[in-house]
């Protein structure tokens, strides 16, 4: 796709329930390493409630589904990622506002106004650990013209952040509470930004 048009974002909405379900085990096994084990189903449950909601009344524009997936993550997720993946997707959906659809610096714009709402409420650095470590280079990564190459390139950015998580200390969170114990596990936050990148990027190629 050329764009991140409506029905782009419903596959990668729809794909996303379909891979934190399929996911939920392994973002569960990580979270037991470092926290209290419900990441998976966390996700796995919120991202369901978005495909069945985007079912029932499928919102208007892009902007619209946005600011659906928000709502509806921090209504239906417990825990410190349900918050701050609905303010992702909150502010994403500000900065979508009156778009047709999204084209690479678009995107950026959303996914930008996003990751600074994440960094706002949850008050975390790169390099603490968290989501946020996925997220910032994905970021960084998104540029040139052609939308699916980009994508491609933020997924990977942020799988190579997802990855850099491993030896780190965790300084926000419940992974924190362990301190040096949290050294040698991948963080399930930012494990599961990569999927939610990845599927974007699938859903646009
Ligand atoms: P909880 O820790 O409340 O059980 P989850 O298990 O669903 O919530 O989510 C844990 C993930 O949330 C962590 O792996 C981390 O990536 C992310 N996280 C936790 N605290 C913060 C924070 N202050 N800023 C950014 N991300 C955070
Ligand atoms: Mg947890
Ligand atoms: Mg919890």
């Amino acid at each position: 796709a050329e764009a991140i048009t409506l029905p782009v974002a419903t596959d990668w909405l729809n794909r996303l329930a379909a891979r934190y379900a399929t996911e939920r085990d392994w973002l569960v096994e990580l979270d037991s390493a470092i926290g209290d084990g419900d990441h998976g189903a966390n996700l796995a449950r919120g991202f369901a409630a978005v495909r069945d909601k985007l079912q029932a009344a499928p919102p208007a524009d892009v902007a619209a589904l946005f600011r659906l997936v928000g709502m509806t993550l921090i209504s239906t997720v417990g825990g410190a990622s349900g918050p701050l993946y609905g303010t992702l997707f909150l502010e994403a959906g500000k900065k979508a506002a009156g778009a047709a659809s999204l084209d690479v610096a678009g995107w950026r714009a959303c996914l930008e106004a996003g990751v600074a709402g994440i960094r706002a409420r949850g008050k975390a650095e790169a390099g603490e650990k968290t989501m946020l470590d996925a997220l910032l280079p994905a970021v960084a990564a998104l540029d040139g013209t052609a939308l699916p190459a980009a994508l491609l390139a933020s997924a990977a950015a942020a799988t190579h952040g997802s990855d850099a998580t491993i030896p780190l200390i965790a300084r926000k969170g419940r992974a924190s509470y362990l301190g040096e114990r949290s050294v040698g596990h991948r963080d399930p936050g930012a494990a599961s930004s990569v999927m939610l990148l990845d599927e974007l990027a699938q859903a646009a190629a």
